[in-house]
């Protein structure tokens, strides 16, 4: 489990964003607001991240790509919708293409308000979603150990990973 408790890495994805709210997820890793002061890092690949950054609502040609990075990222997770597009499609919610915001493809953890989400508020989002994360990863903890002891008792064997 000590793999799980390094620093919390982001990854971001822009749905349908107007790029608004991604000039401002980009301040907050930029010196100024300095996100990675906390320990959080922006990387490029879904399988390193554990919060999913989504910006913009969610279009039928976004979903799918969406629910992919979603699926490819480990357990535990979670997302984080940025703005209020993201939210609920927002301003675009009537437009014939919008679907809704990030939560009609994948479970949504935490919602940052705003058009566009200001920097704190997206920190604030992300310490928010720290939270999250760490509770889900104490759920995990537990539901592996429940594993690990049903497989001992049914098999007798303690190989269990
Ligand atoms: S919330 Fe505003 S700034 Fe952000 S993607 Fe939507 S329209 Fe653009």
């Amino acid at each position: 489990m000590s793999a799980l408790s390094k620093s919390p890495w982001i990854v971001h994805y822009n749905a349908s964003s107007c790029n608004g709210c991604d000039i401002e997820v980009l301040a907050v890793l930029t010196p100024l607001y300095d996100v990675e002061r906390f320990g959080v890092i922006n990387t490029g690949n879904p399988k390193h991240a554990d919060i999913l950054l989504v910006t913009g609502g969610v279009n039928a040609q976004c979903r799918k790509p969406l629910e992919t990075i979603y699926n490819q990222m480990p357990h535990p997770k979670v997302v984080v919708a940025v703005g209020i597009c993201a939210t609920s499609g927002g301003i675009f919610r009537e437009c014939y293409n919008i679907l809704g915001g990030a939560d009609v493809a994948i479970p949504v953890d935490v919602y940052v308000p705003g058009c566009a989400a200001r920097p704190e508020s997206i920190i604030d989002g992300v310490v928010q979603g720290l939270a999250v994360l760490e509770e889900k990863r104490k759920k995990f903890r537990k539901q592996k150990e429940a594993y690990k002891l049903t497989y001992e008792y049914l098999t007798g064997k303690t190989d269990a990973e």
